[in-house]
């Protein structure tokens, strides 16, 4: 003989990890996006990466549309 249970789980509210690592993709978009002046390749190329732009140059149409100073 089978015994059917049933469990009723309800969750109010939104995780606060998922708050967290939404908040940190946001900020890091908004950073690529508004304020890059080729500051994170420059990890990796150094000081090369401020005068090439490449972020910069990809999202330079939507830094002006977004309203953010360029230049
Ligand atoms: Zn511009």
């Amino acid at each position: 003989m089978s015994e059917l249970r049933q469990i009723n789980v309800s969750k109010n509210g939104i995780p606060k990890l998922a708050i967290l690592a939404l908040s940190i993709v946001f900020a890091a978009g908004l950073f690529v996006v508004g304020f890059d002046q080729g500051h994170i390749f420059s990890l990796v190329y150094g000081e090369q990466a401020f005068t090439d732009l490449y972020l910069h140059e990809l999202t330079h149409d939507m830094r002006h549309a977004a309203g953010f100073p360029c230049h």
